[in-house]
């Protein structure tokens, strides 16, 4: 597939939630002068939202609530495996938000009293809302490998949440022995970030290449194919002997075999069939669900995720609250901080216009996945998406494409440009 440059792609006339910001002034400020918007969640969702709500409607008063002062980022985080970022260069604070007028609270939300259109914090402290915005990200499935539990990811961390878990497991990768296997369990669809396992098993073999060539990563996969498959097969069997008897890399897909059960002693993996996985780090990554808070408080259906309005991002199951990011059910649009970003903007735009009691105007998202193989050489995927005739989602036909496989440097672009599009995106939603 050819690749369509962005600057094609807005050309297109299909107008994306980013080029809906261009030279955008306040666009209101009237109506909605005394409105209250809480954000729960400070991600990219929440961040962004939170930040182009006051931007378009600086009357508007934005509270946002999110426990950590720090936030570190889960796009770069894989960069740690490589020696590439610290997560220190990955923490961003609440300063930048704070400039925009927002006012940022230290605390978690325990309860959402959709009827009373308030939240309530863990300090007990009751905030109310004209309307809710939820960006909580995702929660763990503990319950589905026999064996494993949330106590025991502290020894087999999923590291998919950017933080101590990242930390623990560098650590144990840099502790493995020279000829040692690393298993890495990706999840089920739909999780956070698709290429995410890929891109960790190619920087961590980027990292093992160079000082502990004889070990091995298998890749343990309930998939029968995944993100960029192509890309990073013919980027692993150019770098990594893909292919090969030695290679440092081995994907296997257990789509008709799963794996049940875990033997946390013998650090081995065990397959409904009986075959035995034995690792000397496991990296297991468990199915997921929408944020707790979105669970907990009725906004998930049975698909464990929250079904929204595209046009508004409002809720199907609950008025006033709006759901987005990785807990929302956006499909076929893939939980990435920048989809998070797209469907922040265009969540932030329809409230400001129904606070201000205008006609929200229909909407297009834009997501574009970057992964490196190693620090010169990147991939990409990029896609648009509309509102479908049946009020669903859809991509836009011919509105994205893939990076080019083999040209060594177009390739180097496509790695500075997965540097750059972190930083643009990370500054977008927190500067
Ligand atoms: C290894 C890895 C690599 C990735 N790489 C990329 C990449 O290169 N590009 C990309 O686009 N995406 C990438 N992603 C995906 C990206 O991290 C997520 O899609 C994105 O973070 C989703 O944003 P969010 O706002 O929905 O959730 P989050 O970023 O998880 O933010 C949720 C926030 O809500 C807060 N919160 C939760 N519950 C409550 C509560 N009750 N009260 C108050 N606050 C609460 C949490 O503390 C958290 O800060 C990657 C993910 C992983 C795991």
């Amino acid at each position: 597939m050819t690749r369509l440059s962005r600057r094609d792609f807005l050309k297109t006339g299909a107008v994306s939630s980013v080029a809906l910001l261009n030279g955008c002034q306040p666009l209101f400020g009237k109506a909605a002068s005394k409105a209250h918007v809480v954000v729960v969640g400070g991600g990219f969702g929440g961040a962004t939202a939170a930040k182009y709500i006051r931007y378009f409607d600086p009357n508007i008063r934005v509270t946002l609530i999110e426990p950590k002062a720090k936030y570190i980022t889960c796009p770069a985080s894989n960069w740690l495996f490589a020696g590439l970022a610290t997560l220190d260069q990955l923490s961003v604070d609440y300063q930048g938000l704070k400039n925009y007028g927002i006012e940022v609270i230290s605390d978690t939300v325990i309860q959402i009293n959709s009827k009373q259109r308030s939240v309530t914090l863990s300090s007990q402290q009751s905030i109310s809302y004209d309307r809710l915005v939820l960006s909580p990200g995702i929660d763990f499935r503990w319950d589905t490998l026999h064996g494993f539990n949330q106590e025991l990811s502290q020894r087999f961390p999923h590291a998919w949440q950017a933080g101590p878990q990242t930390e623990l497991l560098n650590q144990q990768l840099q502790a493995m022995p020279d000829n040692g296997t690393l298993l890495i369990c990706a999840p089920p669809d739909p999780y956070r970030c698709p290429p995410g396992p890929y891109e960790r098993a190619s920087m961590m073999a980027f990292w093992l290449k160079q000082h502990k060539p004889r070990t091995k990563i298998i890749i343990l996969d309930p998939k029968r194919s995944f993100s960029k498959q192509a890309l990073f097969e013919a980027g692993w069997k150019q770098h990594y002997g893909y292919g090969s008897p030695n290679s440092l890399i081995e994907w296997v897909s257990l789509a008709d075999n799963p794996l049940v059960s875990l033997d946390a002693e013998r650090k081995t993996l065990t397959t409904e069939f009986g075959d035995h996985f034995r690792g000397d780090v496991l990296n297991i990554i468990p199915p997921q669900t929408a944020g707790k808070i979105a669970i907990d408080s009725g906004l998930g259906n049975s698909s464990g995720w929250c079904p929204i309005q595209p046009m508004s991002a409002e809720s199907s199951l609950l008025p006033f609250i709006h759901v987005i990011g990785d807990a929302g059910h956006y499909s076929p649009i893939p939980k990435s901080a920048f989809a998070a970003n797209s469907e922040a903007k265009v969540c932030a735009l329809a409230i400001v216009n129904l606070l201000n009691q205008q006609a929200i105007s229909t909407p297009n998202w834009l997501n574009t996945c970057y992964s490196l193989i190693t620090p010169e050489h990147g991939i990409s995927i990029t896609n648009g998406y509309q509102v479908n005739a049946e009020n669903g989602i859809t991509a836009i036909k011919s509105a994205g494409g893939v990076s080019q496989k083999t040209d060594p440097a177009s390739l180097a672009l496509e790695a500075v440009y997965t540097q750059s599009a972190y930083y643009n995106l990370r500054s977008d939603c927190f500067d």
